[in-house]
């Protein structure tokens, strides 16, 4: 019994690990979040049953509980079980609930690590996460309480202010009160800002700052995006912010929500 927690990078099935694609394809059943290019990832397991069992915030989801059930009864049917996860598996992945999971039924576990959103957008940027003289420190924060979490709302900020370098997931559609709250709380207003849609894939690449950001609604996306802030941005590779939001803003300045909650 035993069930591989695997890391299927951000997207383009080439930046999984080798050792990633030869578990795979040892399969019998393959778990895979929302969002992947799974068709290219088939390739490696075209016989393995695969099931999705994504969450995708404001679409139906399937529950966490279910998601730990149903890796517990097939281990314990004998298959081999891979539960691929986005990114990294210990990254914003609720790896920890699954792990537990299958330790409470000695189902055995294996992890092999996967490249996390924040290092491919690095990479679509070509720029660094870090800097010589500017930047010593990179935080991985979200912004996002679960439904059943308790914290602070703003315990995110904390963490975005200590680290020079913050990269910022499931936060996009926040972003223009992130940005305010980040200046609140003092950042300096001219700090580069990335956004990157669909990292290692196609999608929408900009750099800003985190003034404009704070003025402008973004454009929709479609795929996953990830914000990245910080003077290390400073060399990023992307297109400038459309700023033809400001004037409409301007006129509404009034209803302006600034908290971030
Ligand atoms: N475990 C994943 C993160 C899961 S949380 C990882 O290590 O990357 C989901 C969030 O990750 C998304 O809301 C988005 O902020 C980010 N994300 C995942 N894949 C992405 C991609 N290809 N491009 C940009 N952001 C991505």
């Amino acid at each position: 019994m035993k069930v591989w927690f695997i890391g299927a990078g951000p997207g383009d099935p080439e930046l999984m690990t080798r050792k990633a694609w030869r578990q795979l394809s040892q399969a019998d059943v393959v778990l895979h979040d929302a969002l992947m290019d799974v068709a290219g990832m088939q390739e490696a397991a075209p016989h393995a049953r695969w099931l999705e069992v994504g969450k995708r915030s404001g679409r139906p989801s399937v529950e966490q509980a279910f998601i730990c059930r149903t890796l517990v009864a097939l281990a314990k049917q004998g298959l081999t079980v891979v539960r691929l996860k986005g990114g990294d598996p210990a990254i914003f992945g609720r790896l920890a609930e699954e792990l537990q999971a299958c330790r409470s039924e000695n189902i055995e576990i294996e992890m092999i690590p996967g490249v996390t959103a924040a290092c491919a957008a690095a990479a679509d940027l070509q720029t660094s996460l870090t800097l010589r003289g500017e930047s010593r420190s990179v935080a991985f924060v979200t912004p996002r309480l679960g439904k059943h979490e308790t914290g602070q709302p703003n315990e995110w900020l904390t963490a975005a202010i200590s680290a020079q370098t913050v990269v910022l997931y499931m936060a996009s559609a926040q972003a223009k009160d992130i940005c305010h709250a980040l200046i609140m709380a003092g950042k300096p207003k001219q700090t580069p800002i990335c956004i990157v849609e669909n990292a290692s894939r196609a999608g929408q690449r900009f750099k800003s700052t985190l003034f404009e950001v704070a003025q402008n609604a973004l454009p929709t996306f479609e795929g996953p995006v990830t914000l990245l802030v910080g003077q290390a941005l400073f060399l990023a590779q992307a297109e400038a912010l459309p700023l033809t939001n400001l004037l409409a803003e301007s006129s509404n300045t009034s209803t302006a929500k600034h908290a971030v909650a």
